[in-house]
């Protein structure tokens, strides 16, 4: 009998979690059908993944771009699409079983809410859509019986410690960071970073905009409001551990004083492929650790001085509201204009903070007033640049 394969479609195909996804699913063709494939401006990679994926439809969201990809796809039979609505929409189609979410920031969250509406299994690649709108989403899939998948591979690690677990209660976890590139560096010595500097991480190659979060610890602390929402924790039952060498993905103690771990080498292909698979494991080729290459696995504090981001995570945590959604609205700002050399290094962290002190707090917010905090944040941050 031949199996059935679950039908996926990848929100932002053309970037680094898209096209591992793609690699992923390669490797196991027998097992997965591609489905949509999304990209923002990316045409030619989406054309050449969509000639090979044979998916259903591609949206590609640049309008101007459009006619580019539907005149190279439509004799392969694939629908195009373009625009915002469209890639919010294309989730909605009935043949999917999971949608992998891996756009960058805000534009994640409409996509994924309608996907969940819809009853998609999500794969969730996308933390900001939790940062910003944890609350709303989680009890949305609640509502709906969707399950959500980690990708992020902290989360991934958390969530395959919690295996066989459902009876235990969480203790506490430990979100283990790599430190970024400026690990050990005081804010006097990060006054003139350059984005070059900046970009170069030590273990994971991601994105610009991820890539720019770990080095100001960002990532960590919208890491540490997407655990809150993913596992269901209160603030002081998540910790953030420096460890350079990303071997301990993350970690569980439990009630017992027992902790679990789960290690590896870093690459991301693992997470993503634990996401399409849950609740089995697939073989993979990845390279195997080595214990003798890593005779020693250290573990610091991090720096909240230096890397106040994460203070700021904590804060915005603790307040709840949609004190997250500002953060996050901030840091999206000020990230691009470092990448453009319109800030320094160290002013990110200071409009992310100046942004939480200013916008208009409240309390219990529906998704409009995500939509208005977000556009606020985001104008009131442009101001300060
Ligand atoms: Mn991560």
């Amino acid at each position: 009998m031949e199996e059935v394969k679950k039908k996926i479609a990848i929100l932002g195909s053309t970037g680094s979690i898209g096209t591992q996804a793609l690699e992923v699913i390669e490797e196991h063709a027998e097992k997965f059908q591609v489905e949509v494939l999304t990209t923002n401006t990316n045409a030619d990679l989406l054309i050449e993944q969509a000639i090979k994926f044979k998916p259903n439809a591609v949206v590609i969201v640049d309008e101007t771009q459009y006619q580019k990809v539907s005149e190279a796809l439509w004799k392969h039979d694939i629908k195009t699409y373009t625009g915002k609505e469209a890639l919010a929409q294309v989730v909605e189609m009935k043949e999917i079983d999971v949608v992998l979410t891996a756009l960058v920031g805000y534009a994640g969250l409409l996509p994924t809410i309608n996907a969940i509406k819809a009853k998609k299994t999500i794969a969730l690649a996308n933390k900001e859509t939790l940062v910003v709108a944890g609350e709303l989403i989680t009890k949305l899939a609640t509502e709906n019986g969707v399950h959500i998948y980690p990708v992020d591979s902290e989360h991934s690690a958390i969530f395959q410690c919690l295996v066989g677990e459902i009876l235990n209660p969480i203790e506490k976890i430990y979100l283990t960071a790599s430190g970024g590139p400026f690990r050990g560096k005081k804010r006097d010595e990060l006054q003139n970073i350059t984005k070059e500097q900046a970009l170069k991480h030590p273990n994971w190659e991601m994105g610009a905009k991820i890539t720019i979060d770990s080095a100001t610890l960002m990532n960590k602390g919208l890491e540490v409001i997407e655990a809150k929402w993913l596992f269901n924790l209160k603030p002081e039952q998540i910790d953030v551990i420096v460890h350079p060498q990303s071997i301990v993905h993350s970690l569980v103690q439990f009630t017992d004083g027992s902790m679990k771990a789960q290690m590896g080498l870093p690459d991301m292909k693992l997470p993503i492929q634990y996401a399409l698979t849950y609740p089995y494991r697939f073989p993979s080729k990845s390279p195997r650790f080595n214990f003798m290459d890593y005779p020693n696995l250290t573990f610091e504090k991090p720096d909240l001085e230096t890397f106040k981001n994460l203070k700021l995570a904590y804060e915005a945590l603790e307040k709840g509201g949609n004190l997250a959604c500002i953060l996050n609205a901030a840091n999206e700002v000020a990230v691009d204009a470092f990448l453009h050399d319109k800030i320094k290094f160290l002013q990110i962290a200071d409009i992310n903070e100046q942004c939480m002190n200013a916008v208009k707090f409240v309390k219990n917010p529906s998704y409009k007033d995500f939509v208005t905090t977000d556009l606020e944040t985001r104008k009131f941050a442009e101001s300060l640049i």
